[in-house]
């Protein structure tokens, strides 16, 4: 099956209807591509002849076998409804990894998540890049927030990890760091999972599971 599909996406600029190339299934396998243009912020890009440049919102489930890592993408709007996608993106992947017994082999150890939008998409393969715990990293955003409670209006999300050190740089902010140290520290915090038990159980990794106004327990014991 291809990966790739052109269609005619409206520009948010002008309205004119624009042909992109989209991906609903994105497995790395097959299309080795899509994830450097994640991280590279091409994924799903269009250009205008109006001169708009725009990422078209689509959903996608991308799949990198060799990572571990299956990850539903939602658009950033469905986020009020994570609770019913959480359980529909549970239900999805099951599907698509039971039956064949090499397909269950393949489900071993998968990470399986729930975003809401490319960006954060692209902090998931940051984070797990740098070999760090995604739950840690929502953890230590919290304590973030904990100390500069501004910032809890400001959607964070790590830019890159340099050095062990998490750096991000939200929209109209100063771009702010996470040392090493606390890094290191909160990874080797075995008390993290207990305390938030939402966080290392669930497939919507977020500190909105925590902070946002539906807050539900996580379907899994913590990890
Ligand atoms: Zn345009």
């Amino acid at each position: 099956m291809s990966t790739w599909f052109e269609e005619l996406v409206p520009c948010p600029a002008c309205g004119r209807e624009v042909r992109a190339k989209l991906a609903y299934c994105a497995h790395v396998a097959r299309a080795p591509e899509v994830r450097a243009q994640v991280l590279e912020r091409s994924f799903h890009r269009a250009t205008c002849a109006c001169g708009e440049v725009f990422r078209a919102r689509r959903g996608v489930v991308y799949t990198d076998v060799d990572r571990r890592q299956w990850i539903q993408v939602s658009l950033e709007e469905e986020r009020p409804i994570w609770p019913e996608l959480e359980v529909a993106t549970g239900a999805l992947f099951e599907r698509a990894f039971t039956g064949a017994p090499a397909a269950a082999e393949l489900a071993e150890g998968m990470r399986v998540r729930l975003v809401f939008g490319y960006e954060e998409l692209r902090e998931k393969l940051v984070v797990w890049a740098a070999a760090l715990d995604d739950a840690v990293v929502e953890c230590l955003k919290l304590r973030a927030i904990e100390r500069d409670p501004s910032l809890a209006a400001t959607p964070l999300v790590v830019e890159r990890v340099t050095g062990g050190a998490l750096v991000f740089e939200p929209a109209g902010r100063e771009p702010f760091t996470i040392p090493a140290a606390a890094v290191d520290a909160a990874h080797a915090d075995m008390r993290l999972p207990p305390r938030f038990p939402e966080l290392f159980g669930g497939r919507y990794v977020a500190l909105h599971r925590l902070l946002g106004p539906r807050y539900r327990p996580a379907p899994d014991p913590p990890r």
